[in-house]
């Protein structure tokens, strides 16, 4: 089993700001590249508000460009996703793809959040079939054709103004009157001549024959009637749940699985295990607000593993 000095779980903004800092300071990261490669902005368009990039630049390509620095300055990175920790001893054991063992004497997680489904009949198994929770991915796939964005928040403005670059119609589906949408991504979802509205019903099921998407049955909140909106495409634009399925009992985590971290620190509360990103703020969001996160993690991880290279942990934590 390979042995590092710190090991990142996870490739979005947060993950790539800890490497290049923590591969600048010398502590050949090994990077687990997880799931989803570059973590969500890989499935956006043009990111507008990162800072020093004043014509705004596509995600993906963002992206890229954090992996490069790391690796420019040492990060290793490593594919597979995953599966199992061991943070009960010092050093700690990461599994990846069930199979494959690491040790590391310091983690940073940063795993990320993944869309959440509306979990109604019809909706998992129409998966690729005319259900996506991203729009950038397969919008193409709906050229000319009507489309329903299911949400009020800014992801559910944001998707649904994307595709009427290629939807004949798109219809943003709310369950309640008012939306929890920024003004200013309503305003731009409001004034789009092809976007229209069904607000305050409840999405019953996805209605489908056999290969497509057909419709969305939804409950009106008011009158309780249902009816069947017609559809090919259903974009799930709904938020997002923290991705820590394999952390559970190892380190403690809030009533909706985002991981607890210390005050102002990245620090958990497992000691030499710190947390950046979304997988630990379910406030901001940002891919700016992620990448400073990750930066913190990797200052924090330099001192612990200053501060401890005088301390046997393994005697510590078998007390
Ligand atoms: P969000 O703000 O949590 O909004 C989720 C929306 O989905 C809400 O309107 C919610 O309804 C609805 N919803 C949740 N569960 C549902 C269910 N089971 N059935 C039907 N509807 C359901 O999530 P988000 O839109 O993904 O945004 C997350 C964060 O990212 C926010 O801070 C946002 O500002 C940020 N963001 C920013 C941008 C941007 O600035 N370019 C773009 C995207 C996201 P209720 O309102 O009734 O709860």
């Amino acid at each position: 089993m390979d042995k590092h000095r710190v090991m990142i779980l996870g490739t979005g903004p947060a993950g790539l700001t800890a490497a290049i800092y923590a591969a600048r300071a010398n502590l050949a990261p090994v990077v687990i590249e997880g799931n989803e490669p570059g973590g969500q902005l890989t499935l956006t368009t043009e990111v507008e508000n990162f800072p020093g990039f004043p014509d705004g630049i596509m995600g993906p390509e963002l992206m890229d460009n954090m992996r490069k620095q790391a690796e420019k300055f040492g990060a290793v990175f490593v594919r597979g996703f995953v599966t199992a920790v061991d943070l009960t001893k010092r050093p700690f054991t990461v599994t990846v793809d069930d199979k494959h063992q690491h040790q590391a004497d310091s983690l940073i997680i940063s795993t990320g959040a993944s869309a959440k489904m509306l979990g109604i009949p019809g909706e998992s198994e129409m998966v690729g079939r005319g259900v996506s929770t991203c729009a950038t991915c397969d919008g193409f796939f709906f050229r000319n054709k009507k489309i329903i964005v299911v949400g009020g928040g800014d992801s559910a403005m944001e998707e649904a103004t994307f595709l009427t670059k290629f939807a004949s119609e798109v219809t943003i589906v709310h369950r309640r009157n008012e939306l929890r949408a920024s003004k200013v991504m309503q305003e731009r979802a409001r004034n789009n001549p092809k976007i229209k509205w069904v607000m305050n019903v409840t999405p019953v099921s996805v209605q489908s024959d056999g290969n497509k998407v057909t419709g969305l049955e939804v409950r009106d909140n008011e009158t309780g009637q249902t009816r069947v909106l017609e559809t090919e495409g259903l974009f799930i634009a709904i938020g997002h749940s923290p991705n820590t399925g394999f952390l559970k009992g190892q380190v403690e985590l809030d009533e909706v699985g985002y991981i607890k971290t210390n005050g102002v620190t990245t620090a958990t509360s497992v000691e030499g295990v710190f947390a950046c990103g979304d997988v630990m703020d379910p406030h901001y969001r940002q891919a700016i607000t992620a990448a400073g996160s990750g930066c913190k993690a990797a200052l924090d991880v330099e001192r612990y593993l200053e501060s401890s290279s005088t301390h046997d942990w393994s005697v510590s934590a078998a007390q």
